[in-house]
């Protein structure tokens, strides 16, 4: 069973929370916010395994091409076009599918393996479990494959937390697809308010389970009063407290240092995993 952690606005508190209900149920945990992930700084993992990740990118010959343009056609992606009888590609388009090379009458295609980045696995005794991270190459536009390879290597017969990459892109979708339950975290203020609205959308139309937390509430009036004016519900509003601003800075889980964050995270989600 996977839970995915996501919000729609950068710094709403995703990753905070994430390790949190980590360390609440003792789970695997997945860093899929490949462009930028830090909850490794929460968990502390003993890293003792690194997996490069590479994609297929096509290579074309010279001497076997004669430019019929078969393959340019058919690359749903629009990554390869022709110019006079030359093919060429525009690899950060390339998904590595595969087509082109079916499709060649030619044999005139052959691969070659893009680095897309690495994959580090670890042990972490704050969740008593293992950690995964996932790092994309810098300048790769490929963080939608290097997640999809991540979410492969899931075992979905265990309990496993993903956080996933903020806003509403294609990475972020692919960070929600596996889930069974999405914890969409927002920050209550009026633009957290407004990019919660469009991964919700994302969320409901993928037809997910889900909860929503508020965190960092300046006033837990304001947040009862949004989400009652949409006839919707928080399952949780987290308070903006000094005391976990510190604990985070000082990058601890909340959930270790304070019950009743363990307490709420435990109630919020078991109550959701329970339906499923
Ligand atoms: S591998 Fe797939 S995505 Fe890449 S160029 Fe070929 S057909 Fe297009
Ligand atoms: S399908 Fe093959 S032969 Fe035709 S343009 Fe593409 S690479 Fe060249």
């Amino acid at each position: 069973m996977i839970i995915s952690v996501v919000s729609g606005k950068g710094g709403a508190g995703k990753t905070t929370l994430a390790a949190s209900i980590a360390q609440v149920f003792s789970t695997e945990f997945y860093d899929l916010d490949v462009d930028a992930p830090n909850a490794e700084y929460f968990l502390q993992p003993d890293f003792s395994e690194k997996t490069p990740i590479t994609q297929p990118v096509p290579v074309f010959s010279e001497e076997l091409c004669d430019g019929c343009g078969i393959c340019t056609k058919e690359c749903r992606f629009h990554a390869l076009y022709r110019i006079m009888k030359t093919v060429y590609l525009s690899e950060p388009l390339c998904h590595g599918c595969g087509l082109c090379k079916m499709v060649c009458p030619q044999q005139a295609i052959s691969y070659h393996d893009a680095p897309v980045g690495d994959i580090r696995s670890g042990y972490s005794q704050r969740t008593s479990n293992m950690v995964h991270v996932g790092d994309l190459t810098i300048g790769s536009t490929r963080g939608t494959y290097l997640i999809s390879e991540m979410v492969k290597r899931i075992d979905s017969d265990k309990l496993s937390v993903i956080d996933g990459p903020p806003g509403n892109s294609c990475a972020a979708v692919a960070a929600i697809k596996p889930a069974d339950l999405v914890v969409l975290v927002v920050e209550p203020t009026p633009f957290g308010f407004h990019d919660m609205q469009q991964t919700e959308q994302i969320v409901q139309q993928m037809g997910k389970n889900y909860l929503i937390i508020a965190n960092k509430a300046m006033s837990t009036n304001n947040v009862d009063q949004y989400f009652q004016d949409k006839a919707k519900k928080a399952t949780l509003t987290i308070p903006l407290e000094n005391r976990y601003h510190k604990a985070n800075l000082q990058g601890e889980i909340l959930s270790q240092q304070f019950s009743e964050i363990h307490i709420g995270l435990h109630t919020a989600i078991s109550r959701e995993l329970e339906k499923l």
